[in-house]
């Protein structure tokens, strides 16, 4: 079934013609909404490893990682092309110089094309941007920022501890330097209805990022979020309900974003509700159908009518 969105793969081939893989990278790094400088709890869905592999604990430097992920991706995909993603945590939280040295080794690595490195909105400034622009020359580069909501109200509940205004000032600090911008949101946060949700993606559409993951809100145990839905306070989306506020969400942005994930992807152990979250390959498959289904695709209802 061809996609009815513009894939991160798709976007890839693209430009390198051949398949690039991923390939998530720990640096060690941390968050300040976890190191005590702006919260030590952190955001209410997020555990201590932040998203991350915690291969950097595990002793392993950011090439030994690298190295380790391309046997698994020649194997898988037969992969020659990669994309160093630094995934865990705020990987712009730290100097400038720890930053070069971080993406130096990255780019190293026989095979790596790319970086992919994310962070919060509050943790960039024009000298940090001015060295990732430094590797937009000879590499591709996209920069993620997590955003989660367009809604102060929200980032507020859940704990951000930045507003939507630091994300529009890092995204126009961020433009015309030839690095890719992404981000990141999560549909089903607490206090949000579907109007809320697809304001998100109206103004997103606007707001001149190329890229875009969804997540779905899942528990993790042992979070706060994981503590108000003990506590009867928070109420999982249903499957249908994720699958048609994907397939409508996307509708609403541009026909040349690039749309790099369209669900999460939990780690089984860690994960309190809902089940299906669990099932990545089913709701991923249903969102296809669905879209394929309504004759829904992206940019039907972005002004932009040719599929
Ligand atoms: S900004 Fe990211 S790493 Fe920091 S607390 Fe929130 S989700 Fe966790």
């Amino acid at each position: 079934m061809k996609k009815r969105y513009r894939d991160y793969n798709a976007h890839l081939r693209e430009i390198f013609g051949q398949r690039v893989q991923k390939i998530a990278v720990d640096a060690g790094l941390t968050c300040p909404n976890r190191d005590g400088f702006l919260s030590t709890g952190g955001c209410i869905y997020c555990n201590d490893k932040g998203s991350g592999t915690q291969a950097f604990d595990r002793g392993l430097s950011v090439k030994e990682q690298i190295e380790a992920g391309k046997i698994g991706a020649i194997k898988k995909y037969k992969a020659k092309k990669f994309m160093a993603y630094f995934q865990s945590y705020s990987n712009t939280y730290t100097s400038c110089r720890h930053m070069k040295s971080l993406y130096d080794e990255a780019v190293s690595c026989a095979g790596v094309v790319g970086l992919a490195i994310g962070t919060r909105p509050d943790c960039i400034d024009v000298e940090k941007l001015d060295l990732i622009q430094s590797y937009a020359k000879d590499y591709l580069v996209w920069l993620e920022y997590g955003l989660q909501s367009v809604h102060d109200v929200t980032l507020e509940r859940i704990n951000r501890r930045h507003s939507y205004a630091d994300f529009s000032r890092a995204v126009a600090l961020s433009r015309g330097r030839g690095i890719y911008l992404c981000t990141h949101v999560i549909l089903g946060l607490p206090g949000e209805d579907r109007d809320m949700m697809m304001e998100t993606a109206n103004v997103l559409a606007q707001s001149g990022i190329d890229g875009i993951k969804l997540h779905l809100l899942y528990v993790v145990k042992g979070t706060r979020l994981d503590d108000l839905y003990l506590a009867g306070q928070y109420q999982c989306l249903d499957q249908e309900e994720y699958v048609d506020l994907v397939c409508e969400f996307i509708e609403r942005l541009p026909k040349n974003m690039v749309i790099q994930r369209i669900t999460g992807d939990p780690h089984i152990e860690e994960l309190r509700a809902p089940d299906w979250a669990g099932r990545y390959r089913e709701t991923f498959n249903l969102i296809q159908q669905t879209l394929e289904d309504r004759d829904s695709f992206q940019g039907k209802k972005c002004g932009c009518l040719e599929k």
